[in-house]
Formats: C-alpha cells, structure tokens, sequence
C-alpha cells in the first residue's frame, strides 16, 4: 500500500540519475492513512471539499491568469514578451494551486482540469532556467525588483522568497506525481532542489544562509520520501540547522526564527507563518533522522504556544506587526491578526506532533483549528477569504487588507491558495496506524480502507459531528484480526478544551462520554487521550461512541487581560460568536453580568445548516450565536467572541 502524505514507497527510476534505494530510514513511528484511501461521505465536510474541488480550485486559477502570475511563468519562458507583473512571491501561489488541483485530481479524475495542469506546467518548464534555477522575476528582468530581490541570485535571501517559492514547487510536484503519474512538473522540481543542494551547504563554496520564510524544508522532505534521495533530507536539515549560528551567515532575528539554533529555542517567536512551517519542517526532519534534540525544541515551543499564545478559534500570530507571534498571553479579539496561512501551519504542525508521539492533545489543536480559526477563512461559496481572523469586529473596521468582509482575493494572496491545498488534506487526519493499532482521530462520515500490518480493513463511519456526539464505527477486517482501536476522546469532552491551563471551562458541567461496543457499554479508559478497546474484531463489529454535547462556557487564564471578565461560548469542537445579523444589528453593548441560560436550536435554513445558541441573562439581555467559522455571510457586521460579565 502506497502512502500518499507521509510515507512512499518508492515508485520507479528516476531520471535524473536516482538510484532506488532500499527502504531503511526511520520514520514518524505513527503513520495518517492518506486520503486517497478515505472516502468522506460528510454532511458537515463534504459539501466544503465539493466546493473546494469544483470551485475554488477553477476560481483561484482564473484568479492567478488575471492577476499575470501565470503570465509570469510564460515571460519568463520566452513564451510570451512583456514585463513581470505582481509580487516575486506570486510564483508559490500558482504551485499552491497546483497542489489542491492535483489533490481533487487524485481523488476525481477530471480530464479538462489535467489538461489544464499539463498546459501550466509547460510553461513552468520553459521559465526554468538550464541550470535549474526557477524564479521568474528574476528571469523576466533581473533589474525589475532589485529591492525585493537583490542584484545576484541568493543575495537578498531575507526577503526575496527565491526558496519559498521553490518549497511550494516541491510540494505541488510530488502531489502532481502521485495523482497523475506524470513526471514533468517533479522533473522540474528535482532540477531545482538539485540546483539548491549544489548551492546551499557547509561545502568548500556553498551559502550558508537559510531561507527568510521557511517552507522549503518540508518540499525537501516530500521530494526525499518520493525519490529516496538522501541528499534532499540533508539539505532539509541543512536549512533547520543553520538558523540562529552567526558563523554561518549574518542573523535576522526572532522574526525569521533565526535568533538563536532551533535546539535551544523554547518560545514561538516571530512571523507565525514563517514558524508553523518550520516547526512542521523541523518534525519532518527529527522524524526521518531521529533527532531527539529537535524533538524536545518543539515540544518545549509547542508547549508554549499551547500554554500561551493560542487563540481559542485554535488561531495562532496575534500580532499584525509582522504577521507575529506577541508576548505571552497577549491575546487581543478585535486586533487579533491570526492568518488563515498560520491556522493552516498550525494544523500542519500539529498533526506531525502527534503522528511523533501518539498523543490525541495535538488533535485537540488541530481539530480546534480546522473547524474555527481555519474554516472562517473561506466563504461558504469558496471563492470569499478572510487573510487575519480576529474575534471582534464592529463591522466597520477594515481589518480583511481594506475590507470589513471577506475578499475576493488579496494582492499577497497566500491564504485563499493555501485554503485550496489543505482542504483536501483533511481527510488524511482522520486515522492513521502505529503497527497493530488503529487511531479514530476525527468524527468525518464516511468510509476508509486501512492495511493494519498486513490486514485490510474497512472502516466505516456514521456521525452527524460536529452536530450531534453520536459516532458509530462498523469495521470489517478482512479476517478476523487482533489489534487496538484507538477513539480519541476530544478535549472538549474530558472537560479540557485546550492541552494546558489557557482555557477552561467554567460551567460545572461533566458531560457523559459512552462507548459501547456491539450494544454492550464499555468503560472508557484513557490513554493519551484515547479509549484503546484491544480484541480480536471480526467483520461488523460496531462501536458507538456517545459525547454529550452541551453549550460550554469558558473562561480564559486571568493572565489574558482581554479576556478578563469575560466568557466564550463553546460547543462540541465549535466555537461560537455572536453577530448583528441574528441581533438587530448589535452585539457588542451587551453585557451578561448574572447568571445564563443557554438554549440550543437546529436551523437547517441558515448558513448551510447550523445549531444556534442562545445566551440569556438574568437581566433580559440576550443574544442568539453561530459558530465563528459561519460568521459574515450577511454583510458588515458587529461580531464578538469573548462577551463580558460586567
Ligand atoms: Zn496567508
């Protein structure tokens, strides 16, 4: 069985002089079942990864060709004349793009949109430079952004993206490889990552500097798993290594998370983007070599995150002063930045975490960011994004790059293409396999195909999440088969909506959490965060896993001083706010000072489907609430998360 993100067997020769080498690295000790082999089949998800494949993967391409970053590709190939237009980071959008298609591709042939990726990906080649190198406003005029940059390739490494976009190729050829089978954009890639490890490294001649933003350390890792090419995962590890040593280049700071060596940072710092991609890097790398000092340095900077710089809607980089990270417990609501780009990152960091170590607290994060401070970043439609995701808006602040809704697109337009890639993606969270174990990570319906050390299994799941905490698993081995079937417990049902003492909930509350298998109940007994049921499971077995699901209210650390005095309303996995639209237009006069009441309420007519949650007073001040992710679909708005007691 082929693994589609995290592990490869090793398909064929490559032509660029590869030798296919035996499978005898290490790797992450737990491995996803990628999503070519789950079928969602969701009434939450599925209408999301339809949009995905049919909209906005068209919608984000036709956005590229007007904006001329796909025009780009062609001037600097000489397939068209006239000069570069746009951002020289442009470049890594397109790939992003290419990425997602390929992603739908792989799951949905589509013969006019592998049509239009061969067509695109031509003119990728022809902007390629012979030696490899592939930047094209450089190409196109190497004078024409001198201050971005820089008079001579690599010069100007801080800033001018020249790595990060090539990263994004990575990533966006080995997905092109895997769906279709075709070699030309990985060629392409390979040309280039072997142009970089020539370049870049602690060799009589090579540069030692690392890339301003981080990104190419995980499109190293990905083209490593896919040729086996061990001088990739060097180069990976090369550009974590150096960050923060002055004898190697000159330092930039925390803001590129270059203060100090990765093996003695403690604390999140800087462009939060730039970090989740590192970090994710970083795991990828102390996974395949088995580096333990990396392994504690994340785990001590994710340790702080979680503890201290996590928004509740699972958002991270509070401050839009460089895209970054702000102090300990400064968590602002209307200001807060929280880029779609960073909850992306952090989901892609914390599902690494816990393919590391097993752990079902990294899945608390990863499911607090997808169905929040992620999914409000794209428009029901698909084809509408927010860039920062604060919890507060009057509605009249410009906080979305100059709009107080979500845009059509942005002219740095890294969150609406990034949206497009990791939608897909989901599907891959939601189990994954550690020997004879098998992991429920996630409550999506449908069904997935498991190879269990050796033994094929179905799995099918039923579930109306993140409505109802009813899940029913039926597996069907191919044999009768011993092994675990791990059910992660979420947070929110243990009574813990976040792994450390950022949160809380207030409410006195202790929700029942059942499980049963074949009708008969079983006590829940927890490790790391999973209910780990060990017998031999025959075909039709079925589990039910029942989790209360009340309206929670949490508080957050009285250290975060913009929540004091305040609560949140939570339920399930969701994060609820409260918006004009359902309010006469106000919410943010409203103050709870006594005791609430909370009533729930099905509304399968408004915002795709949703449950609404009304909060009322003692003082007749109430207020009807949506899930975050749902929020401004009926215009500017007053919205607010966090609502004060006094
Ligand atoms: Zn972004």
């Amino acid at each position: 069985m082929k693994f589609f993100t995290a592990s490869f067997v090793c398909i064929g020769a490559f032509s660029s002089g590869v030798k296919t080498q035996a499978l005898d690295f290490r790797d992450y000790p737990v491995q996803p079942v990628p999503f070519t082999q789950v079928q969602v089949n969701d009434g939450f998800w599925t209408p999301r990864m339809e949009t995905n494949r049919a909209s906005t993967v068209w919608y984000d391409f036709q956005k590229c060709e007007e904006t001329g970053r796909i025009d780009n590709f062609a001037k600097a190939g000489k397939l068209m004349s006239g000069e570069f237009r746009g951002i020289p980071f442009d470049d890594s959008d397109v790939y992003k793009v290419i990425e997602g298609a390929a992603y739908t591709l792989a799951l949905h042939p589509d013969p006019k949109l592998d049509k239009y990726l061969d067509d695109l990906i031509s003119k990728i080649a022809a902007a390629q430079e012979p030696d490899g190198y592939l930047y094209t406003a450089r190409t196109i005029d190497p004078k024409c952004r001198l201050d971005f940059f820089g008079p001579t390739r690599w010069s100007k490494l801080e800033g001018s993206h020249e790595l990060y976009n090539v990263g994004h190729l990575y990533e966006a050829a080995v997905a092109h490889f895997q769906a279709t089978g075709k070699r030309s954009l990985l060629e392409v890639a390979l040309k280039s990552a072997d142009l970089i490890c020539k370049t870049f490294g602690p060799g009589p001649g090579q540069l030692q500097e690392p890339p301003g933003h981080e990104e190419i350390e995980i499109g190293l890792v990905k083209l490593f798993r896919v040729t086996h090419e061990q001088k990739y995962l060097q180069q990976a590890k090369f550009f974590c290594s150096i960050r923060g040593r002055p004898e190697t280049h000159k330092l930039r700071g925390a803001e590129q998370q270059d203060d100090k060596p990765i093996v003695e940072q403690s604390e999140a710092v800087g462009h939060s983007v730039r970090a989740g991609y590192f970090y994710s890097g970083v795991a990828d790398v102390a996974a395949l070599t088995g580096d333990r000092a990396y392994i504690e340095a994340i785990g001590r900077i994710w340790t702080n995150v979680v503890s201290e710089k996590l928004h509740l809607t699972g958002g991270i980089g509070a401050s839009p002063n460089g895209e970054a990270f702000g102090a300990n417990y400064d968590l602002p609501n209307d200001s807060a930045y929280l880029e779609t780009c960073a909850a992306i990152a952090n989901a892609l960091w914390n599902e690494r975490m816990f393919l590391l170590h097993g752990d079902a607290k990294y899945l608390d994060v990863l499911e607090r960011v997808i169905y929040n401070g992620f999914l409000s970043g794209v428009s029901l439609t698909g084809d509408r994004f927010f860039y920062p995701n604060p919890l507060e808006s009057d509605g009249k602040g410009k906080f979305n790059m100059g709009s107080c809704e979500r845009a059509p697109w942005f002219g740095c337009s890294c969150c609406p293409v990034n949206d497009v890639r990791f939608i897909p993606e989901i599907a891959s969270f939601i189990y994954a396999t550690r020997a004879d174990e098998l992991f429920v990570n996630l409550f999506i319906a449908g069904t997935a195909k498991i190879d269990l050390a050796g033994t094929p299994i179905e799995v099918r799941q039923t579930t109306e999440y993140p409505w109802h905490g009813k899940v029913t698993l039926t597996l069907t081995p191919a044999q009768p088969h011993q092994f675990a079937l791990a059910i992660r417990i979420p947070g929110w049902a243990r009574n813990q909506p976040v792994p450390s003492d950022l949160y809380h909930y207030a409410d006195g509350l202790a929700p029942a959490v059942k499980l049963a298998v074949n009708g008969k109940t079983t006590k829940v007994k927890l490790d790391k965060g999973f209910a780990r049921l060990e017998r031999t499971w025959k075909p039709g077995d079925t589990v039910l896993l029942d989790l209360e699901m009340p309206v929670r209210r949490v508080v957050a650390n009285p250290a975060v001083e913009a929540d004091r005095n305040r609560f949140a309303l939570e339920r399930g996995p969701l994060v609820y706010c409260a918006e004009g639209a359902d309010n006469s237009g106000k919410v943010l006069d409203k103050i709870f000072p006594g005791k609430i009441q909370l009533a729930t309420r099905p509304r399968a007519d408004l915002l795709g489907g949703i449950v609404t949650v009304t909060a009322s007073s003692d003082n007749s001040v109430a207020l009807t609430c949506i899930p975050y992710y749902a929020w401004c679909h009926r215009g500017p708005n007053e919205m607010r998360v966090w609502f004060p007691t006094r």
